[in-house]
């Protein structure tokens, strides 16, 4: 049996990076920036005030208390969006508002709190007393103190999430280059399959697989096309391999890749000439297939649902992730208290095992999802992580675990 992270390793150094488009940035979000995005002009564009206050000379009210405040003559007031038409002059104040740019000869802002202004109407006040000493800088916002123009704004490789498209419209760009989205063909593979909602025939299954997959495509920033599901018939699968591949970047199978004797994909695939097969020492989906025919990657993945999720999560994902150009490709991986024991018997693999979280006191607490047999998909919906089960006894209740979150950022 092949240790995970060898395959994942060997996946990844197959596929390519796909290459860019300009969207605008409005639609941006979710997307990955194929370029440097590189600041245009200083955010902020000037020093302004960081709270409601006075901008003065910190020199000015040096031994400020409350019992011997400081008073300076005020002279004039400052919204947010108005340009200063006079200076500060020594002994002097501007009743200022945040955001509003400081005016010349200022060099600290005192907070309305630290004065006796508070409740007093502020219009046509003459004089403000301060009661607490302002050091050279307090309250005020550099400019450029966020972004410099030339700084690098966003790196290539960026996952963009909303506070980046505030980033973007800070530096009035509109329009940013992305990696395409990988469009990735979906396909089911068993006679068993039906997906026609009516009343199963003895045998049948519904094919629960491929809109389960169609959705991790979507998740993982990818744009699946379903390619329905095909009977276990060698010709019929090649030949939608075949169209799969001329339209598509990557190909999800689901189905036939195990020792059966119907296991098609696998057959096609190593009659193709492409066939990497491995028996993977984990637990679920413990076969994989995998190949590229041409720069298309197809990943065979095992037929149980559960199988099928593991299997997508572990190897299809991380190389979709890179195939967009996402840098980070993997789970978030958390510790957890084992709120339970998790036991399980030596077998040579790791066991990923479905489980819930809670947030308690001493940190996450973890709780098998459900049945952890590789059909029970209940249970996989239920989990918000797998828990990573090193070969070996197991782990007591109160033992710690490392979980891999099934969402939230890449790592
Ligand atoms: P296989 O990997 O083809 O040997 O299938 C393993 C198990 O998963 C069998 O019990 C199949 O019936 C089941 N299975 C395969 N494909 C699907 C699917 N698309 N939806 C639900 N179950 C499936
Ligand atoms: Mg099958």
């Amino acid at each position: 049996m092949e240790p995970h992270d060898a395959v994942q390793a060997e996946i990844l150094r197959a596929v390519g990076v796909l290459g860019s488009e300009r969207v605008r940035a409005a639609d941006a979000r979710g997307r990955v920036t194929a370029a440097s995005v590189v600041a245009g002009e200083d955010v902020p564009p000037f020093a302004n005030s960081a709270m409601d206050g006075y901008a003065l000379r910190a020199a000015d009210t040096a031994g400020a208390h409350p019992d011997s405040p400081v008073h300076l003559a005020v002279s004039g007031a400052l919204a947010a969006g108005r340009a200063p038409t006079v200076a500060v002059a020594a002994g002097h104040a501007i009743r200022i508002m945040t955001g509003a740019p400081i005016p010349e000869g200022a060099d600290a802002v005192v907070m309305v709190e630290h004065t006796d202004s508070p409740g007093r109407p502020v219009e046509g006040a003459t004089e403000v007393a301060v009661h607490r000493p302002a050091r050279v800088g307090d309250h005020i916002r550099p400019a450029a103190g966020d972004l410099a123009r030339g700084d690098e704004a966003l790196a290539p490789g960026t996952w963009l999430r909303p506070a980046h498209l505030g980033v973007l419209a800070s530096l009035a760009v509109t329009e940013v280059e992305v990696h395409r989205r990988p469009r990735v063909a979906v396909m089911s593979t068993g006679d068993e399959l039906r997906d026609d909602h009516g009343p199963l025939a003895p045998g049948q299954i519904r094919d629960s697989n491929r809109p389960m997959l169609c959705a991790l495509v979507a998740e993982a920033g990818g744009v699946p096309e379903d390619l329905g599901h095909a009977p276990d018939d060698e010709a019929e699968v090649v030949a939608r391999l075949e169209r799969a591949t001329s339209d598509c970047d990557a190909v999800i199978t689901s189905g036939g890749v195990s020792v059966g004797d119907y296991d098609v994909v696998k057959a096609v695939l190593d009659r193709m000439g492409v066939l990497r097969w491995w028996q993977i020492a984990i637990k679920p989906a413990k076969p994989l297939a995998f190949g590229m025919l041409g720069a298309v990657p197809v990943f065979g993945l095992p037929g149980n649902p559960v199988s099928s999720h593991v299997s997508f999560e572990l190897f299809a994902r991380p190389a979709l992730l890179h195939m967009g150009g996402h840098r980070r490709i993997h789970r978030l991986a958390v510790e957890a208290v084992a709120g339970e024991a998790f036991r399980r018997r030596p077998d040579g693999r790791i066991h990923f095992v479905r489980v819930a979280l809670e947030q308690s006191p001493g940190g996450a607490v973890a709780r098998s999802a459900g049945g952890q047999g590789s059909n029970v998909l209940s249970a996989m919906a239920g989990a918000d992580g797998l828990a990573v089960l090193p070969d070996g006894p197991g782990v007591d209740e109160g033992g710690r675990l490392v979980v891999l979150l099934l969402d939230g950022p890449p790592a």
